[in-house]
């Protein structure tokens, strides 16, 4: 390395202001899922400010509010894509931060804020060292992950194939590990996601004359307590599954019986079987449980889907080695699989690559949860997401 140029460590402590600065910004103007027009808007001018080749729009990127910015280096390498989430959540923000979110029902309790100003930074710094920088990298800001529809328009609008990419990687910060630690594994880390909706059709009535209708509430009940019982006595037990119902309706008064039930949940599972297994079950179960109480059941899965995110064993391993690098290797951890999704699985369906954790748990009290109206997120993560996320980069772009 030259003499004129800083060690990362050191750039990117010169940069911490304003790595903070610009989540904090992001942090106090949330975008709820397909409506990121703002923090797009920043993220494009940041990264032409830098020199890099800016692609926005529906037909470029698959997304109004998608951002792809391309980094040419001057020496020969591979073509790496770093993938950043951008979008916010419908809650209303409890902690009295300076940077507080400003826009009532939006707030950033998930992380993507720090997502956004980590790659952008991590951009900005290698565009300054264009110079000596193997290959391409491609950096890809995905609107709506919360929703789980925005990985698929970019990978359909063809954002992996021009210029083709070879891998992706990415990063998401957790307050389930201290800030400082980097946690990373191969295999699945995450489980896949399927939305599902069952409607019970009965026949409505007076509640004092049940024999003249069919009840849809009770033949629902039955299917949603039944429905437990697929996972506990259809799924091998030693593969992780989940079944949830978090929503139901049906009826608007005590003594009158509805027409319809409506119940929505979510499946997860590691394994593409159990997933495959469970949606192929739970239409025939529920429409024969319906059909025991005289009901109908008709089941709607889809919309909000995605496979599990799961890590091949050599991208894993290079992230770890990196991070081991740059942060030391007992700071770098293997967090056991959660139950969460996240549709960077979808970009890993489509390259090797690796999605790995950087902690971000306040220092100073019990974190809240991801997607709890009190979640913040340690600040000091930052400079480690960048720190890793260049050593992962730089060492994939110069691969031989
Ligand atoms: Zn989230
Ligand atoms: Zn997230």
């Amino acid at each position: 390395m030259s003499k004129t140029t800083l060690s990362w460590k050191d750039e990117v402590a010169s940069r911490a202001e304003g790595l903070i600065g610009l989540r904090r910004d992001f942090h106090r103007h949330p975008e709820l899922s397909m409506a990121e027009r703002r923090t797009a808007g920043v993220i494009a001018e940041r990264l032409q400010a830098a020199g890099l080749e800016v692609r926005t729009g529906s037909e470029a990127t698959g997304a109004e509010t998608a951002v792809v910015g391309i980094l040419h280096g001057e020496r020969p390498g591979r073509t790496i894509a770093w993938r950043a989430d951008i979008d916010a959540l419908p809650l209303n923000e409890i902690p009295d931060l300076p940077f507080k979110s400003a826009v009532p029902g939006a707030m950033h309790a998930c992380g993507h804020d720090g997502h956004a100003a980590v790659a952008i930074t991590m951009a900005e710094i290698l565009a300054a060292r264009r110079g000596e920088l193997p290959g391409t990298a491609v950096f890809i800001f995905q609107p709506a992950e919360e929703t789980l529809g925005g990985a698929q328009r970019m990978i359909e609008a063809g954002v992996l194939d021009d210029p083709p990419v070879e891998k992706v990687y990415g990063i998401h910060l957790t307050t389930l590990l201290p800030a400082g630690q980097v946690g990373v594994r191969p295999g699945p880390v995450m489980a896949s996601s399927d939305f599902f909706e069952v409607e019970v059709k009965g026949s409505g009535g007076h509640g004092a004359y049940p024999h003249l209708s069919i009840d849809p509430i009770t033949a629902a009940s039955h299917i949603l307590i039944g429905m437990q019982d697929l996972v506990s006595r259809e799924i091998d037990p030693t593969q992780p599954a989940v079944m949830t119902i978090g929503e139901i309706k049906g009826g608007n008064r005590h003594n009158i019986i509805p027409e319809t039930a409506i119940m929505r949940g979510s499946i997860r599972a590691f394994d593409q079987q159990v997933r495959d297994q469970l949606v192929e079950r739970l239409g025939a179960y529920a429409s024969r449980m319906a059909r025991a109480y005289r009901a109908e059941a008709r089941v709607t899965i889809g919309g909000q889907c995605c496979p599990a995110v799961v890590n091949p064993e050599d991208e894993a391993g290079h992230v770890h080695r990196c991070a081991a690098g740059e942060i030391g290797e007992e700071q770098v951890t293997a967090p056991p699989p959660v139950m969460g999704s996240d549709d960077m699985s979808l970009f890993l369906q489509a390259r090797p690559g690796c999605y790995f954790w950087v902690g971000a748990a306040p220092a100073d009290k019990p974190p809240a949860p991801h997607h709890h109206p009190a979640f913040e997120l340690n600040e000091d993560s930052l400079a480690v997401g960048v720190r890793t996320g260049l050593a992962v980069m730089m060492g994939a772009l110069a691969a031989p």
